[in-house]
């Protein structure tokens, strides 16, 4: 099978297996989860955060992090497509009380700085507090560009907001701008990564920050659910993400070129873009669902959506892409 539909799909490799196995574990809400603490002391070292704290999803990760940021009657910016606001089922709102002000994306995944400004609400008993600025990297697969990040501090900064970064695919953004991922987590105070999208890990987030908030961040857990305790079994396999994953994410970048090179010379097919691990497509309509038939006939699954969005992974080999421009062909011949 050639999945293409996310990166979230991929399995453990026999090393993570062997990992899980074997991992040396304990009561991680006492603290004791040895393995849990090696991978949150090994993220927050790589993010060049004080403290990380391990949880089991990236929306829980942003949840935990929005409601350690803010309290009820706050408000935080986000875009409008930003994940955190339009992907978490409103968690912040449900449960913290908290005001999204979304404002719509730049081409470039940014927001733009003069209107996050113009948003920010006066110290005034009419208005929600604003309390933070929430990025996303990558956005669409799209990499912040690394000089807006410093402007997007200085602003944050100068309005006394706090930076907090849905980092899902952040080491794809790192691996793309050619950087340590300290070089765009240093923008921030607070960050939420996936360890189970392209890094490969079946399960997990890590949420980074100072160790206050972390501390913090550990309450919020309880409230959203509570610990995991002898969670070093997954832990185990997301510190052979970090070792062995983050590098060859470069490789899920070309493969996505060639895919997305390959199409574009498909007629019918309109390439919109290619960023990191994404491809994205519009198919004429008249495709319908049979495009998805014709290719799952082929061993090749894609969402049902136009325009396409096909992921590249851990499991997609450059075989698999070729194989994958062949269908695509096949179908449209
Ligand atoms: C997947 C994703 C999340 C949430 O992660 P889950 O582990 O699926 O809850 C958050 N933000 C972005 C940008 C994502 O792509």
């Amino acid at each position: 099978m050639i999945d293409l539909r996310s990166d979230t799909v991929t399995q453990p490799t026999d090393a993570m297996r062997k990992a899980m196995a074997e991992a040396e574990v304990g009561d991680d809400v006492f603290g004791d989860d040895p393995t849990v603490n090696r991978l949150q002391d090994r993220v927050a070292q790589m993010l060049g955060t004080e403290a990380a704290l391990f949880v089991p999803s990236g929306t829980q990760g942003n949840l935990v992090s929005l409601l350690t940021h803010c309290g009820r009657g706050d408000e935080y910016i986000v875009g409008q497509q930003a994940h955190t606001y339009r992907f978490e089922a409103g968690g912040a709102a449900v449960l913290g009380g908290i005001q999204p002000q979304p404002l719509e994306f730049e081409p470039d995944g940014s927001l733009d700085l003069d209107r996050v400004a113009a948003a920010i609400k006066p110290r005034d008993p009419h208005f929600a507090r604003t309390r933070i600025v929430c990025l996303e990297n990558t956005h669409h697969g799209r990499p912040l560009p690394m000089e807006y990040l410093g402007h997007y501090g200085a602003l944050c900064r100068d309005h006394g907001l706090g930076r907090h970064l849905d980092g899902a695919r952040v080491f794809n953004a790192a691996v793309a701008c050619g950087v340590p991922v300290s070089a765009i987590t240093r923008h921030f105070d607070t960050v939420s990564l996936c360890l189970s999208k392209g890094l490969g890990a079946p399960v997990g987030s890590v949420v980074c920050g100072p160790r206050g908030f972390v501390e913090e961040a550990v309450r919020w857990r309880k409230v959203t659910g509570g610990g995991m305790r002898q969670a070093g079994v997954i832990a185990a396999a997301g510190l052979v993400a970090l070792d062995e994953h983050v590098e060859r994410l470069a490789d899920d970048h070309a493969n996505a070129e060639r895919l997305a090179e390959g199409l574009a010379t498909i007629g019918e097919v309109e390439l919109l873009d290619q960023q990191t691990n994404m491809v994205f497509v519009r198919l004429p309509k008249a495709c319908g669902s049979a495009l998805g038939r014709h290719l799952a006939d082929r061993g090749i699954r894609i969402l049902d959506s136009n325009p396409l969005r096909l992921v590249t992974h851990l499991d997609v080999s450059r075989d698999d892409v070729e194989t994958t421009i062949e269908a695509f062909e096949a179908f449209f011949r």
